[in-house]
């Protein structure tokens, strides 16, 4: 019997991992879970996986939650507290951690300190802090094992392998919903059509990242970081089927790659079972249903985010950790329609060059970047709505060029 934690078990990832818990019963048992504001289903799960305990990270939510599980004998923890003191809890065999986002790091880093072992979705944790991480494990004897569909496929044809075998590792990408789509356009994409992710089902936050290509920058880094391997080395193409997962090529010119259906609880299960495969109670991949499998070199001018994300990695330090928290503050604001699809790699490219780089930065360093990032978006924001302000001013009024360049000045100096 493998006893699990489940961080973040009312997402995505966090629910799928439950169906997998589900069809291995016999074998796994949830000790912890741990949501973010979904009071409801966080109370369903709990009541049907019976964890010992629960943490809830918005406060708003414990009475309810409390008071719907008071007879369960279930100890609910609250606030974000709650949910640290549950990723330090190690009475476990593995913590897997899906919460999406920065927020995620410093429950996989506490883990980690108290000895546990990782099976990692949050890929965050790695962007902002993969050096301290990786060698955290290291120093510690600890193992982590990939979810993220990429990584899991590179991890599988890394099985047997010398490291110093690899060429390069190819990580492939549906290229997301706006792969054809009209480049001009691009300012005029709404959230519900980035929403529409052609193969995979997902959370909000990714499926924007895969739409604006961000998400293939962030496994990059994740990549390098995993599989100890320089930046050059790792490649992507797009391949729109999302049936490869990924692959390596070796030096010998030989390559392996790893095949499935478009189903996290492929990835999800192999971590966690991990090195044992189990039976599939999913659905099997048809070939004869899969007509071609096509192939073709990513748009780094239609989607700047993967530059900016190499860049990111080159210049080290604190930099990834500024791409990954402005990124999803702009993600979350586009969500909220306060800034254009466009503006996601402007205001990253801006916060690459405008926020001071710490180059050996320790952990507290990398987890104030949180804050630091909130605050350069929402001045960033303040000052968008500013400039539409005069915009409309200049439409009304009919202001001078010059009117106009001092309102812009002003503007500028109040961000
Ligand atoms: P979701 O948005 O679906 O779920 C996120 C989870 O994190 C939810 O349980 C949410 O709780 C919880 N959460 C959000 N904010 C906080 C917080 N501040 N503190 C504690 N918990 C919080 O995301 P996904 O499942 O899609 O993605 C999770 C991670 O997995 C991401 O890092 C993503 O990049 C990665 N990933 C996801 C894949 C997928 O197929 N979805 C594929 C590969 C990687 P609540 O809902 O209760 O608010």
């Amino acid at each position: 019997m493998k006893n699990i934690s489940i961080l973040g078990s009312t997402g995505s990832i966090g629910t799928n991992t439950l169906n997998v818990v589900e069809a291995n019963k016999k074998d796994l048992k949830v000790k912890y879970l741990t949501a973010g504001s979904n009071g409801k289903l966080l109370v369903e799960q709990a009541l049907k996986f019976h964890p010992n305990a629960i943490a809830i990270a918005d406060d708003k939510q414990y009475s309810l939650v409390k008071g719907e599980l008071k007879s369960s004998g279930i100890e609910v923890l609250a606030g974000r507290e709650g949910v640290l003191e549950i990723s330090r809890r190690n009475d476990v065999d593995m913590v897997l951690n899906s919460i999406v986002g920065a927020p995620g790091l410093e429950p996989t880093y506490l883990a980690i300190q108290a000895g546990n072992n990782i099976a990692l979705s949050n890929k965050e944790s790695l962007v902002m802090a993969g050096d301290i991480i990786m060698s955290m494990l290291k120093e510690k004897n600890l193992t982590i094992l990939p979810v993220d569909s990429e990584h899991s496929a590179i991890f599988q044809c890394l099985v047997g392998e010398e490291h110093s075998s690899i060429k390069r590792l190819i990580l492939t990408g549906s290229g997301g919903p706006f792969r054809k789509y009209p480049l001009e356009k691009f300012s005029k994409i709404k959230p519900e059509n980035a929403l529409k992710h052609p193969t995979w089902n997902m959370g909000r936050k990714i499926t924007i990242d895969s739409a604006t290509m961000m998400n293939k920058g962030l496994e990059v880094i994740e990549a390098k970081w995993l599989f100890d391997i320089p930046l050059e080395k790792v490649d992507i193409i797009i391949h729109p089927q999302s049936i490869i997962h990924s692959m390596v090529e070796f030096i010998d010119g030989s390559m392996k790659a790893q095949l499935g259906l478009p189903d996290m609880k492929l990835p999800i299960q192999y971590a966690i079972f991990y090195p044992e495969r189990r039976n599939v109670a999913w659905e099997n991949t048809d070939f004869t249903k899969i007509s071609e499998l096509n192939f073709e070199a990513p748009d780094y001018k239609r989607f700047p985010c993967i530059r900016l994300a190499y860049e990111s990695l080159e210049r080290g330090g604190t930099a990834p950790g500024i791409l990954n928290v402005v990124n999803e503050q702009a993600v979350y604001a586009f969500l909220d329609n306060k800034i254009k699809f466009t503006d996601i790699p402007g205001l990253v490219e801006k916060a690459l060059s405008d926020i001071t780089i710490i180059d050996n930065p320790n952990i507290q360093d990398i987890l104030n970047i949180e804050q630091i990032g909130i605050e350069f978006v929402n001045r960033e924001i303040s000052g968008v709505n500013r400039m539409h302000e005069i915009s409309i001013k200049n439409g009304n009024m009919t202001l001078s060029d010059e009117e106009i360049q001092n309102e812009i000045i002003e503007a500028r100096k109040s961000l």
